[in-house]
């Protein structure tokens, strides 16, 4: 008889909104987790129903400094990625995307783990070309105040494809655009879980400018799925690649539609655009389509009707 030890995975970022899901996933696949997080923007309640698991563990542990452990391979989520978060401390969030990624990438060199970054839309910036392309080097205001989370996640990308350039690391890198779901902060800033709260309180929702700019939102589930085909890739495939929805909804539509959802009587009301909000988002999906034999299959409607049920249940209503 021959037993096979589970496959030892490192999830940096692993109490947050995408992290916990995807912890709960790899534990479902047999792995052996390591959850590590400084709890900035994670919260253990996120992992609470996973802390008992014989395969689970959950590490306080900032990614800026070094971390030695034995592992096969390593998801770096960990950054604080909604605006009014990353922007609090933004010498924090660019330490925590180019130190951390010097720091998990040294523990891949060291153990020979496979490492994924989550990278994003971001890198793209402000973009001239629609859809984005991985090909497409983006548009980024370099000094600006979402500079320190863009730039912070470009200078990691560079930092990737150096150590598999240098050291022949085997890495992954993931593009993500804009993922909603269970779990998000309800006051972290972004437009779903904005809208969402607003909603279920009966407040105006704040549309930022016009509301003609746009997005393609990603329904956690699907990019879960996503980020585990994209570490079980060839070595050859290190990406980038894009992983989102291909369906682009305007931010006045999607207030709408949170507002149809919900049942509620909240109005729209305007507030200023901020600095350097990009006009236009959607990623062109071939190289997922091709390398990961990947489709986002969780429509807006029903993405939000889950999101909805879970800020209701959490309570959202009985308030701030
Ligand atoms: N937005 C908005 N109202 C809000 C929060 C955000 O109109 O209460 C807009 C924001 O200006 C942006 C879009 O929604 O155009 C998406 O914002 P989010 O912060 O969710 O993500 P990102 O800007 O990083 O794509």
């Amino acid at each position: 008889m021959r037993f096979e030890s589970p496959k030892r995975v490192l999830v940096t970022g692993g109490a947050g909104f995408l992290g916990s899901h995807l912890c709960e996933r790899l534990i479902a696949e047999g792995c052996d987790v390591l959850c590590a997080d400084n709890f900035y923007t994670g919260n253990r309640l996120n992992v609470a129903h996973l802390l008992g698991h014989p395969r689970f563990e959950l590490l306080r542990h900032d990614i800026t400094m070094p971390l030695y452990v034995e592992v096969d391979e390593i998801y770096n989520l960990a950054c604080p990625a909604s605006p009014i978060h990353y922007q609090r401390h933004p010498v924090q969030t660019t330490k925590t995307s180019v130190h951390g990624a010097i720091n998990m990438l040294g523990l891949a060199k060291r153990t020979g783990a496979r490492i994924l970054q989550t990278s994003t839309s971001e890198v793209y910036g402000d973009p001239e070309v629609h859809p984005q392309p991985e090909s497409y080097w983006g548009r980024v205001n370099p000094i600006g105040p979402r500079s320190c989370y863009d730039e912070g996640k470009r200078c990691a990308e560079t930092l990737f494809f150096d150590y598999h350039r240098q050291y022949r690391l085997k890495i992954k890198v993931v593009r993500l655009f804009n993922v909603y779901g269970p779990r998000m902060h309800h006051d972290d800033g972004r437009v779903v879980s904005n809208f969402i709260v607003q909603a279920l309180l009966g407040e105006d929702l704040t549309v930022y400018g016009d509301g003609d700019q746009s997005r393609s939102f990603s329904y956690v589930d699907d990019i879960i799925d996503a980020l585990v085909l994209a570490m079980e890739t060839p070595d050859e495939f290190t990406g980038p690649v894009n992983v989102g929805s291909e369906f682009e909804f305007t931010v006045r539509e999607l207030a709408e539609k949170v507002i149809e959802l919900t049942g509620s009587g909240s109005k729209i009301r305007h507030e200023p655009l901020p600095t350097d909000d990009p006009c236009q988002r959607r990623p062109e999906l071939s190289l997922a389509r091709r390398h990961l034999g990947w489709e986002a299959t969780t429509t807006l409607d029903e993405g939000l009707r889950r999101t909805i049920e879970y800020f209701h249940a959490l309570g959202a209503e009985a308030g701030r």
